[in-house]
């Protein structure tokens, strides 16, 4: 059986956090990268797509929670635990975090994405404004940059397009100058 098929068959083709059964897709919880039956749930197009944009959390929705995070499926209590701790300044959802139990790996991988963190200790880029930078951005250079290991120097006002982020250090960007991809510092660039 395939990944998709056992999730089918375990969750009974119902969304595996709320029982929803509209559009179910699989979802393989990040950062892992192969799939198997712990690390994927089966979820609906509601929580899939609140899962993925915390600006939409409705936090009505994860009521499901008090249900779900008592699930036998490891990969579906960590998504519960992400879920609870990206709400748990509501109140409920701490009480429930409260409850619940994780063994080491998989508090391990809860905890990848940094959900149970808060704001102020994620690693978030400023530009030289203190603009929020997010991968995939637009920048200027706003002075002339000397590129290291290179005679090459980056132009005051070079656009620099679609960046990413080093997920390390507040302080860095990269992104491609004339072809070749250079790591920025973010007090050196302007948001467009
Ligand atoms: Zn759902």
């Amino acid at each position: 059986m395939s990944v998709l098929q056992t999730l089918q068959a375990r969750s009974n083709s119902s969304c595996e956090l709320c029982t929803g059964t509209e559009q179910l897709k699989q979802y393989l919880i990040p950062p892992s990268l192969n799939e198997n039956v712990d690390n994927s749930v089966l979820v609906c197009k509601t929580c899939l797509e609140q899962i993925e944009n915390p600006e939409l959390m409705d936090a009505n929705h994860w009521r499901c929670l008090n249900d779900s995070m008592w699930s036998e499926h490891i990969a579906v209590q960590i998504m519960a635990w992400r879920m609870l701790q990206r709400l748990r300044k509501e109140g409920w959802p701490q009480d429930l975090l409260d409850m619940m139990y994780l063994d080491d790996d998989a508090l391990a991988l809860a905890r990848a994405t940094g959900e149970d963190q808060d704001e102020s200790a994620k690693i978030i880029h400023r530009d030289s404004n203190g603009v929020v930078l997010e991968t995939g951005d637009n920048v200027v250079l706003i002075k002339d940059l000397k590129v290291k290991g290179s005679s090459m120097v980056a132009k005051q006002g070079t656009a620099v397009r679609n960046i990413r982020l080093d997920h390390e250090n507040a302080e860095y960007i990269e992104g491609k100058v004339d072809g070749q991809q250079i790591v920025i510092i973010t007090k050196y660039v302007k948001k467009t």
